[in-house]
């Protein structure tokens, strides 16, 4: 039986057809390319129930992914993350049906394991030698460490302010890592000039090759799958490139394709910072794409994308799910990184943290009802960004005295 059911790839914009068993870029449209697979097929072969029996990480959904050979898997023991209940912040915020689906689990501490995964894995099995991308840090962080266990190359360009430790982890690795004196899209233009020189290397920037993006929609089947095959009503994501709203808009998809859920799909929400909006800017207006948006800058570094490529993808899983894109600052994001470790224990990445501070917004609006079960993806492990915490804690002399 075929452990992959891929069938072919497919321009975003126009449709058209591409083979799937070579190493691919974007569409001649200059689009992301999305993976199509067998659903028909898929559907006959395999059930809920079939998956419920398999080993607890995202290639138990291997059907639906694009690798060939179970024997290509290049693994850390990503996926399967929990789907916590927070009751207390529940009640603070006046959602008491309130989730968090936590990244800050999966090796590397945040979510781009899993792009890093599936496309390190089939970028491996396709003959690729070496991957190069640009990243605000915990994608190059993340592809250098899988690149590392697959035995492949890594090229990784970041912009010289992103989080040290993401730089940490590409030196650890042995990537070959430059750091940028600018933004995000700078490193991008400097690493498809090297790509073009270099042999064996692909550029694996977001959204510019296929495969990311279907280790990303994971997410989404396993929020369904834990829920017992069920959707909840809302789902915030902390959006940047916006791979993550996009995969889970395609897992919904699919499995709707697949018989798996049924016509309801949960309002998404696309949550950014005040100083990188670009998205949120374009649902005011119900624009289809977005316009760069100028001198992007939050605390939140992972959502620091002011113009990415695949918007207008990030548009549609809004609109056409009947959700919303809301922004929020830095002082909102950090006061409710704060009240979530207080409240709940959970140590969150600043990204994870806007969407709380944006779900308070949302249900003091009217936007989310006090009876709707809403979950909420905290991308990363609080810490890794430890910089967002001051320490003022007493200095004592070694015969100094703690209060009574
Ligand atoms: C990259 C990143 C994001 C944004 O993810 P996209 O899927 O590119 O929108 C959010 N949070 C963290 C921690 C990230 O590293």
């Amino acid at each position: 039986m075929a452990y992959s059911f891929l069938s072919h790839l497919e321009c975003s914009r126009t449709g058209e057809r591409y083979e799937a068993d070579q190493v691919a870029g974007t569409s001649a449209a200059g689009a992301p390319l999305l993976a199509r697979y067998d659903l028909e097929r898929v559907r006959e072969t395999v059930t809920p129930r079939d998956i419920a029996t398999r080993p607890p990480d995202l290639w138990r959904y291997h059907e639906v992914l694009p690798l060939r050979e179970a024997g290509n898997i290049v693994s850390l023991g990503e996926g399967m993350t929990p789907l916590l209940p927070l009751p207390g912040q529940g009640k603070e915020l006046g959602v008491p049906k309130l989730l968090m689906k936590d990244e800050g689990l999966v090796p590397t501490g945040s979510f781009k394991a899993r792009g890093a995964a599936v496309g390190v894995s089939r970028a491996a099995e396709l003959g690729v030698r070496g991957v190069a991308m640009p990243t605000n840090g915990n994608a190059g962080a993340a592809w250098a460490l899988y690149a590392a266990r697959a035995g492949m190359k890594s090229l990784i360009a970041m912009p010289a302010d992103a989080p040290a430790i993401t730089m940490k982890e590409c030196v650890a690795s042995g990537a070959e890592l430059y750091r940028v004196d600018g933004l995000i899209g700078d490193a991008g233009k400097l690493v498809a000039a090297a790509v073009a020189r270099r042999e064996g290397y692909q550029e694996v920037s977001t959204l510019k090759e296929p495969y990311r993006l279907e280790g990303k929609k994971t997410m989404g089947y396993e929020i369904v799958e834990q829920l017992g095959w069920r959707v909840p009503d809302v789902i915030l994501y902390p959006t940047g490139g916006g791979v993550g709203i996009i995969g889970i808009h395609k897992a919904l998809l699919e499995m709707q394709e697949l018989g798996w859920i049924g016509e309801k799909l949960p309002r998404l929400v696309a949550v950014q910072a005040t100083g990188c909006a670009p998205i949120v800017e374009a649902v005011k207006t119900g624009a289809r794409e977005s316009v760069p948006f100028p001198d992007a800058h939050t605390v939140a570094f992972g959502i620091t994308v002011p113009k990415a490529l695949g918007d207008f993808l990030v548009l549609d899983a809004v609109y056409a799910t009947e959700g919303t894109a809301i922004a929020v600052t830095d002082d909102e994001l950090l006061a409710a990184q704060q009240q979530l470790a207080e409240l709940e224990g959970a140590f969150i990445c600043p990204e994870g943290a806007a969407c709380f501070a944006a779900l308070g917004q949302l249900r003091e609006s009217g936007w989310v009802g006090e009876d709707e079960e809403v979950v909420v993806l905290n991308t990363g492990a609080g810490i890794k960004y430890p910089e967002t915490v001051e320490v003022d804690a007493p200095l004592l002399a070694k015969d100094g005295v703690i209060p009574g």
